[in-house]
């Protein structure tokens, strides 16, 4: 849906550092994009090795909100020299781009969680400070705008993140509160709850389970005293359990599981027409009707990973930084079918016998020996998140080949797709 209405943005071209393109992705890509302009066609890519096959997702990599980012911040540093420059937190969650910045001079203010790494007081009206990709809160930029720091000016923030605020308010202004499914704690969601709480009574859900807790405070289970510490830390200021949940309207943060933001949107609405007695025709009344606000390239990577997993594969290997949520929902949907690796570089793939990979779950890493199958071919499934440059799938793909004696080169294959 998303694609439709944002197709003239897709299509800007960024300039990003030539260090995270891939000549064997780029000549993929361009190959695929030719082939199915429509963007119909979500069966993986085979790069066909001999004794590894790899089936590489048709969508990952670098989504416009991300190239966006990177041209920008890229460019502030070109255009600010020798003045302070900061980034508010991590940029985009992705280890190396952020090394990079911060190799080339960029101080982070912030950590992901948002607590304070450099003191505000310590900035003057002379630095520069970039918002990243997920945006901040209204708070935040006060903050910095009374210090006399133009927001405005380094703004990364992605258009798919606005939207998202911007259908807040539109719910808001007919009366409808806010909630927004998404992980109270991701940069983006903490954003988004502070755009949205600015024109209405605002709540976070994380998941189906508080969802069903929540819900309870609607059909009146449970208590409305529970809610406040049930709920603490996740509600607009002056949130009324009672009055707040009579009409609501369900966004997201970008880079949910869009099955489970459908869930979660179903469910609320059932609740509602239960509770109310209305009807499909009435419902309107109480529930805003909005359809998810996922952005174009969580969709796309998403079904993707779909037509992936249509493939019989040994193993899938997902690479990303270790806090995208929009990769770790990858992994989520990897793992409901074959063993999984999640790495955020190819030097996590130590040998032909050993990787160590992150588990999300318990947000550790691990290390897992014969993890590739003796018997050839092997056949791996392949995908990145949002914030990973393409170079680093292509490094992927080169030390897993690298393992095995093949006559077909990286070179030849880029032949073949140019
Ligand atoms: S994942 Fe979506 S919302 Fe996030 S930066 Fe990329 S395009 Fe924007």
């Amino acid at each position: 849906m998303y694609l439709c209405a944002c197709y003239s943005i897709i299509m800007k071209k960024f300039t990003v550092p030539g260090n995270y393109r891939s000549p064997l992705i780029a000549a993929i890509k361009n190959k695929r994009k030719q082939d199915d302009k429509m963007k119909k066609d979500f069966s993986p890519t085979l790069l066909d090795f001999g004794a590894v096959q790899i089936y590489l997702a048709r969508h990952f990599g670098f989504c416009y909100g991300v190239e966006n980012a990177i041209d920008i911040a890229f460019r502030t540093i070109e255009e600010n020299q020798g003045k302070r420059i900061f980034l508010l937190s991590e940029m985009i969650h992705n280890p190396q781009v952020n090394a990079d910045l911060q190799l080339k001079g960029v101080q982070f203010l912030q950590n992901t969680r948002g607590e304070q790494i450099i003191p505000f007081e310590t900035l003057s009206k002379d630095d520069v400070v970039i918002i990243p990709a997920f945006g901040t809160t209204l708070v935040i930029q006060e903050k910095l705008n009374a210090i006399g720091i133009a927001t405005e000016k380094y703004n990364t923030t992605c258009p798919f993140v606005e939207k998202v605020w911007n259908r807040s308010e539109q719910i808001a202004k007919k009366a409808y509160s806010v909630i927004v499914h998404g992980k109270p704690m991701h940069e983006e969601t903490r954003a988004t709850f502070s755009h949205a709480a600015f024109s209405s009574p605002t709540i976070v859900v994380n998941d189906m389970e508080e969802t069903i807790q929540l819900s309870k405070y609607i059909t009146g289970e449970k208590s409305p005293l529970e809610f406040y510490s049930e709920f603490k830390g996740r509600y607009s200021e002056g949130f009324d359990v009672e009055r707040d949940l009579q009409r609501f309207g369900v966004v997201n943060q970008t880079t949910m599981l869009a099955s489970d933001t459908q869930s979660i949107a179903d469910y609320l609405k059932q609740i509602m027409i239960q509770t109310y007695s209305l009807t499909e025709a009435t419902v309107e009344e109480r529930f805003a009707e909005t359809r998810d606000t996922l952005c174009y390239a969580t969709n796309d990577n998403q079904t993707a990973v779909y037509g992936l997993l249509q493939t019989a594969a040994d193993l899938a290997i997902v690479v990303g930084g270790y806090n995208s949520s929009n990769t770790s929902h990858l992994v989520e949907l990897c793992e409901e079918k074959l063993p999984t690796y999640f790495i955020n570089s190819e030097d996590k793939i130590i040998s032909s016998g050993c990787i160590e990979h992150f588990n999300f779950h318990t947000k550790e890493e691990i290390i897992t020996e014969s993890f590739l199958p003796v018997s050839t071919p092997v056949k791996i499934l392949l995908t990145s998140g949002a914030s990973c440059p393409d170079a680093m799938v292509e490094g992927v793909i080169a030390k897993l080949v690298s393992f095995y004696t093949s006559t077909i080169t990286i070179d030849k294959i880029i032949e073949e797709f140019s």
